[in-house]
């Protein structure tokens, strides 16, 4: 197993630094958001965030029993330090990965304000003063989460009309990019396992797709996300039914596991297709970037190892001239990571906002509302340039947690 601790220890005083303790809060809002503070001995505190998932925020704490005396500095070497010593505990991707990538955010952020500079300046400076965002809809009610699963309402609610209001609703607010989820239960008969569409929910679909464009026109940019459903015919015959409509991308049309299926769709369609939230570090990109299995890959920095993970991720992409989008539905914590991130990278798109639903998502850090005309702007404070109001973190955190001291 390869060691790596600190093992180059010549540094002056001020960058000396010593991680004291590490802490997490759990907040629930339509997602829950696994929020963690590194401390330091430098008199700063990092913030970061990891993407959901029960025990994320265990693993973040065990990670205190190698990581207090770690210098923070080097965000790189720890993210891989926890992947190593964490892998008899979770493996090499997954929730160890998850958890990783939260304390990775926060270290940039202790090294943005100890060296008091912005993250994207230590990412290697940017392209870009504002990042587009582009909004998460859904038609009718937002989808709820009962018991831990996410409850759809009936067929009633998702008709063509309510997607187009929808649409025309959020167009108005100032952004220039929507997406809508395109795949509902009552989509999935006769059999909900086999993934096969039937001609009645395709007609559906189109009937959504068309109603959205002829409300906001064609100036709006435009995704459907399906959420990996559908079997491999079923893929092509969706991506196909799409191309009239000059969509931003089409979503996860296949499981995720079997990259060959993935790039077969994207041989059969001039749709673009977009897919990467569930895939950890470098390695799971490879193939799907290299044999152009993807025409936009939306990785999922909170997820898939961090900062500097997902540059290096957008870097092969650019290498093969394919579009960076990242998949956020984070607070504006991990969300302010993915801007400094977006900044940064030269083939970036747009960043998902997916908390359209939650009205007290800008009163959880202490700046004024991040998202304006559908773009944030890039912070030029030290560090992520974002701080939690503490108070709001305690009145909604997750039932049963303690949050931060
Ligand atoms: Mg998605």
């Amino acid at each position: 197993m390869r060691d790596f601790s600190n093992h180059a220890t010549n540094r002056p005083p001020e960058r000396d630094v010593e991680i004291t303790d590490i802490e997490t809060a759990v907040v629930e809002g339509n997602f829950e958001w696994n929020l963690v503070k590194v401390h330091t001995n430098a008199g700063v505190t990092g913030i970061g965030e990891s993407y959901r998932g029960g025990t994320v925020t265990d693993i973040m704490e065990y990670t205190k029993r190698f990581l207090v005396g770690e210098n923070p500095l080097d965000p790189e070497r720890i993210f891989r330090r926890i992947v190593q010593d964490m892998s008899g505990h979770g493996g090499t991707t997954g929730k160890v990965v998850t958890a990783a990538s939260g304390i990775e955010i926060a270290c940039w952020d202790i090294m943005g304000k100890v060296l008091d500079v912005p993250v994207y300046q230590l990412l290697g400076g940017k392209y870009r003063d504002e990042v587009r965002i582009y909004c998460d809809c859904h038609a009718g009610e937002a989808f709820e989460t009962e018991a831990g699963y996410v409850a759809h309402h009936d067929e009633e609610v998702y008709q063509p009309k309510a997607y187009a209001e929808e649409a025309a609703r959020v167009a108005d607010m100032g952004f220039t990019a929507l997406k809508f989820d395109l795949d509902m239960d009552m989509d999935n008969h006769p059999d909900p396992y086999n993934g096969r569409i039937s001609n009645r929910a395709m007609q559906r679909k189109v009937d959504i797709v068309e109603a959205v464009r002829e409300t906001i026109g064609y100036d709006i940019d435009l995704a459907f996300d399906v959420h990996w459903d559908y079997s491999l015919d079923s893929a092509k015959r969706i991506a196909r039914k799409m191309e009239p409509y000059d969509l931003m991308w089409l979503e996860d049309v296949v499981p995720p596991e079997n990259m060959d299926a993935q790039r077969e769709v994207a041989r059969a369609t001039g749709v673009p297709l977009a897919t990467g939230e569930n895939r950890f570090r470098v390695h799971e990109f490879k193939d799907l970037l290299y044999d152009f299995g993807v025409d936009v890959i939306t990785p999922d920095p909170s997820t898939c190892g961090g900062l500097a993970e997902s540059k290096a991720i957008a870097n092969r992409a650019e290498e093969n001239y394919i579009a960076f989008s990242p998949h956020n539905v984070c607070s504006p914590i991990g969300t302010m990571a993915c801007v400094h991130l977006g900044a940064c990278i030269p083939n970036f798109d747009v960043l998902e906002y997916h908390a359209l639903e939650v009205d007290w998502w800008d009163d959880l850090h202490t700046s004024d509302p991040l998202i304006e005309d559908g773009y944030i702007e890039v912070p030029e404070k030290p560090g992520l340039g974002i701080d939690l109001d503490e108070d709001i973190v305690e009145e909604h955190l997750l039932k049963g947690e303690s949050g931060f001291s």
